[in-house]
């Protein structure tokens, strides 16, 4: 019998969160809950805490924490409660800990995610944010304490399970060197992928969350619509597989059935399918490399009535553009639109802004752009504070 693997939740309350407490709870042989964390929705971390009894939870404020620490200690609960980054941080890298789920949103989960890597855990990145906002400084932490990374968005855990077996037990490197020529990061395009492109400026938050194929948080909805979030993906797929930006293709594939392609220099190309259900690659990579219940039910291919490719619309989705872009530039671009991106989007999701002033907001701010260079840390931080305040500033000019 192995030894139950003690797991961390960071927003265990997201839609991914709770994705990952549905895996745990099948394999009570394999993991136990070590700590959860809600930023706000603490009645929901509250039930959760009854359920899985974690060691610690964390809230956002001393005072959420007093409240809850008494209503759970009045259950007969021993859960302890912690408050702030600093308690995030301390659960990430606990050193009874052995896998962490990165999995909340936005740049606000860089510190405790790489608090993970340094303390050398099983880093299961949801986050993308994180990665594309602190780039090689991320992927140095992962390397340099031995963690290991393993991808839970669809897109690249598909990839991660299309790569050759010796990158994927760790002996990492170019994948070019690996016989890879290409990685195709498919999308689905999303709500409005037929919409006349006149019509999207009139487009409201509800419409723009109501994604066709997968249920997910309000930010990667939106990014969805947008598109930023194929462009984060690319930014990620980059970093994570060392791939040069020439090396991905994005195709557009409204089904959302192959979650992502590899392409080899003899002419094969592997592909990952399933229905889109986070839950496969997140049981896929808590369990690696074996595999496990994930709740998932397989294709159907008799339902399947057609598979279509289609090449982006950069005219349709310029937020994508910029992404690339920035990708092709350099680190400190990708850590400011993904600072200006949140921002942006958070101020349309608030009714603030239209639906295109995202995409224009974000490209103000590109435009603007930053003289900071990245050495460490504090240098990402300062940029993303700078990218959040111009980008509040073109919004409020809108
Ligand atoms: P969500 O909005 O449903 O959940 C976010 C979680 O983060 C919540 O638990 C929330 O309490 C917490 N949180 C929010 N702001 C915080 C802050 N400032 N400090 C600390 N905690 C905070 O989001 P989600 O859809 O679960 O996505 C989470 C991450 O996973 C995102 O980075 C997203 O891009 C990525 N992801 C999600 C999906 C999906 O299917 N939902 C797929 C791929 C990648
Ligand atoms: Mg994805």
């Amino acid at each position: 019998m192995m030894p139950l693997q003690q797991v961390t939740i960071l927003g265990a309350t997201g839609s991914i969160g709770v994705s990952t407490l549905d895996v745990i709870q099948r394999h009570p042989d394999r993991f136990s809950v070590f700590a959860l964390s809600s930023h706000s929705r603490v009645e929901k971390l509250y039930h959760q805490i009854l359920t899985f009894e974690p060691k610690y939870a964390v809230v956002a404020t001393p005072q959420q924490a007093q409240k809850l620490q008494a209503q759970v200690a009045s259950q007969g609960c021993q859960t302890q409660i912690l408050a702030g980054p600093e308690g995030l941080v301390a659960v990430a890298s606990a050193s009874e800990v052995d896998q962490v789920m990165a999995a909340i949103v936005g740049a606000a989960g860089l510190l405790p995610t790489l608090a993970a890597a340094q303390a050398g855990k099983r880093v299961l990145l949801a986050n993308k944010e994180s990665l594309v906002s602190a780039g090689k400084l991320f992927m140095d932490a992962v390397r340099d304490n031995g963690a290991e990374l393993l991808p839970i968005d669809s897109e690249h855990n598909a990839i991660f399970q299309c790569l050759p077996a010796q990158w994927q037990a760790k002996q990492r490197g170019p994948l070019f060197s690996k016989g890879v020529s290409k990685i195709l990061l498919t999308g689905s395009g999303g709500p409005f992928r037929e919409t006349p492109i006149a019509e999207l400026a009139n487009k409201t938050p509800a419409q723009a969350v109501a994604h066709p194929n997968w249920s997910m948080g309000q930010k990667i909805s939106v990014d969805s619509a947008t598109m930023m979030n194929k462009g984060l993906e690319f930014i990620e797929a980059c970093r994570l597989f060392d791939a040069k930006p020439e090396q991905i293709e994005v195709v557009i594939h409204p089904q959302s059935v192959i979650h992502s392609m590899v392409q080899y220099s003899d002419g094969s190309v592997l592909a990952q399918l399933g229905q889109p259900d986070m839950r496969t690659p997140i049981a896929h990579a808590m369990m690696f490399p074996e595999r496990g219940q994930s709740g998932v039910e397989p294709l159907n291919f008799a339902d399947i009535a057609k598979l279509e490719f289609l090449p982006p619309d950069f005219n349709r989705y310029p937020c994508l553009r910029l992404a690339i872009e920035a990708c092709q530039q350099d680190q400190e671009s990708c850590t400011l639109l993904n600072a200006a991106n949140e921002v942006s989007v958070a101020r349309f999701l608030a009714g603030q802004i239209g639906f295109t002033d995202i995409a224009a907001v974000n490209g103000e701010v590109m435009a603007t752009g930053t003289d900071i260079r990245i050495t460490v840390l504090d240098d990402v931080l300062a940029i993303d504070q700078h990218g959040r305040a111009l980008a509040e500033q073109f919004c409020a000019q809108r």
